[in-house]
C-alpha cells in the first residue's frame, strides 16, 4: 500500500510547506494565545475546500471535508509553543515573547515541534483534498490549542467539537521525536505515560528567624516532604512498574531572617496506567499529611490537582494495520518500534470521548548522522536535545515530508478506494 498517486504532488508542495514551517517557527504562541497560527491554518483549510470552525476551546480550529459514504477520520495536531528562550543558533530562531498564565512576560519557542505538527497536518489536508476522487468518507482536521497547558483537547470537546464536525470512527495523531529524521516509530498499546500536576501547600507558622522555637518552619517541612516523596518510587513501587515523581518547583519565604507561614511545592508524576497514577496521587497526599502532622503544623496540608493527562493507549489492531502501511511506504530501515515514552499527551481524550480507536506515533526529526553517532558512542541522552530543550532543533528534510506522508497514509488506510492502493 503506497498511495503514490495521492502523494505525488507533495514534491511540488514542499517549498511552500517549508516556508509555512519557518513562519510558524519564527512566530510561536503560548497555549490559548495561538491566534495568528489558528488564523493561518483556518485560511489554508478554507482554501482547500474544508468547512471551517474556529474558536473551539478558545483558539482551536477544525476543518471538515465531507466526501461521500464512509468513515469519519480525525487527524489532530497541536499548535502551542513553550515559555523557553531559543538557543539553537538557527537563522530562523524565535525571538518572540509572550505573556504566560500568571501575567509574566516570557520568551516563547516552539521547543516541542508543534510548529512541525501543524505544518504536517496542513500539508496532508491539502493533498487529501486535492485527491478527493481517490477516497470517500469524512475527513476532520483538528488543530488543538493548549496541549502543553493540559486541557486543550478537553476544552475543544467541552465546546462541542463533535457536534460541529461529527464523532470520529478513527483518530490519528503524531509527535516529532528526537530520533533520526524520517524514521517512523509505532507501538501497540500504551505508548505514552499518564501524568498529574499537583500543587502541595504546606502550612507552618511564621516568625522571626532568630526564634525558630516560636514557629513551625515550612522550609524544613517542605525539605522533608521532598525527600520523603522520593520513597514513593524507590520503596513503594515495584521495580517492574515504571513511575516518576518530580518536584519541579518549591516556593518558601522572602528573606533570610523571616520564617514564612507556608511553603508551596509543585509535583509532577508519570505512570503507565490510571491505577498507577491514582496510587502516586494518594501517596503524595498521605506523605504531605504525615510530614505536616510530624512537624506539628497548625493546619493539614492541601493537595490540589492542577492538570491530568490520560495514558496514550494505541488500539493494537489499528496500530498493527498502520505499522504495516508505514513499513510498505518507508521501508524497514525507517519503520521501527517505539519505546515507552514517559512524556504525556492529551491526544487520548479525542478517542476516549468518541469511543473510537486511536493511534499516536512518533516521527524522527533530528540529523540522522548525529543521532546514530551519539547512540553508538553511548552519548544519546547527553548530546541529543530532548523536546522542551532550548536547543531542540529539528532538521527540515526529510522530516517535513515524512510527517505529511504518515498522515495521508493513515487517513487513506481507512478511506481509500480499493483501486488507489
Ligand atoms: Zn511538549
Ligand atoms: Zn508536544
Amino acid at each position: 500500500m503506497t498511495y503514490e498517486r495521492v502523494l505525488a504532488p507533495l514534491d511540488s508542495a514542499l517549498p511552500g510547506l517549508e516556508a509555512l514551517y519557518l513562519d510558524f517557527h519564527r512566530h510561536p504562541e503560548l497555549a490559548y494565545a495561538e491566534t495568528r497560527t489558528a488564523a493561518e491554518l483556518a485560511r489554508r483549510l478554507t482554501e482547500d475546500g474544508f468547512e471551517v470552525h474556529t474558536g473551539i476551546g478558545r483558539t482551536g480550529v477544525a476543518g471538515v471535508l465531507r466526501n461521500g459514504e464512509g468513515p469519519t477520520v480525525l487527524l489532530r495536531a497541536d499548535m502551542d509553543a513553550l515559555p523557553v528562550e531559543e538557543r539553537t543558533g538557527l537563522p530562523y530562531a524565535s525571538t518572540a515573547r509572550g505573556v504566560d498564565a500568571e501575567g509574566r512576560e516570557v520568551p516563547v519557542m516552539h521547543a516541542c515541534g508543534h510548529d512541525m505538527h501543524v505544518t504536517w497536518l496542513s500539508g496532508a489536508a491539502s493533498l487529501l483534498s486535492a485527491a478527493r476522487e481517490h477516497w470517500s468518507g469524512t475527513l476532520v482536521a483538528v488543530f488543538q490549542p493548549g496541549e502543553e497547558a493540559g486541557a486543550g483537547a478537553l476544552r475543544m470537546l467541552g465546546d462541542g467539537l463533535f457536534d460541529l464536525v461529527g464523532a470520529p470512527d478513527f483518530v490519528f495523531g503524531q509527535h516529532l521525536a528526537p530520533a533520526p529524521a524520517g524514521w517512523v516509530l509505532t507501538r501497540p498499546g500504551v505508548l505514552m505515560a499518564a501524568s498529574d500536576s499537583l500543587r502541595v501547600t504546606l502550612h507552618g507558622r511564621g516568625g522571626h528567624g532568630s526564634r525558630p522555637e516560636t514557629t513551625v518552619d515550612p522550609a524544613v517541612l517542605a525539605a522533608s516532604v521532598v525527600l520523603k516523596l522520593q520513597t514513593i518510587v524507590s520503596r513503594e513501587t515495584a521495580a517492574t512498574e515504571p513511575a516518576v515523581v518530580t518536584v519541579g518547583s518549591m516556593h518558601v519565604g522572602t528573606t533570610d531572617n523571616v520564617i514564612a507561614d507556608d511553603a508551596v511545592l509543585e509535583v509532577n508524576t508519570r505512570a503507565f496506567d490510571e491505577a498507577g497514577l491514582l496510587r502516586l496521587r494518594a501517596a503524595i497526599g498521605r506523605i504531605a499529611q504525615g510530614e505536616a502532622a510530624t512537624a506539628g503544623a497548625p493546619e493539614p496540608a492541601e493537595v490540589e490537582l492542577l492538570r491530568s493527562y490520560p495514558v496514550t493507549d494505541n488500539d493494537a489492531a489499528l496500530n498493527g494495520e498502520l505499522a504495516e502501511a508505514f513499513l510498505a511506504h518507508f521501508g524497514p530501515e525507517a519503520t521501527l518500534p517505539a519505546p515507552l515514552v514517559t512524556g504525556s499527551e492529551d491526544f487520548g481524550e479525542f478517542g476516549r470521548a468518541a469511543g473510537a480507536p486511536s493511534v499516536f506515533w512518533l516521527v524522527g526529526g533530528h540529523d540522522p548522522e548525529e543521532v546514530i553517532t551519539a547512540m553508538t558512542e553511548g552519548r544519546f541522552e547527553r548530546d541529543i536535545p530532548s523536546n522542551h530543550s532550548p536547543r531542540f532543533a529539528p532538521v527540515l528534510h526529510p522530516t517535513l515530508r515524512a510527517g505529511v506522508e504518515t498522515l495521508v497514509i493513515a487517513a487513506l488506510s481507512r478511506m481509500a478506494h480499493p483501486g488507489v492502493r
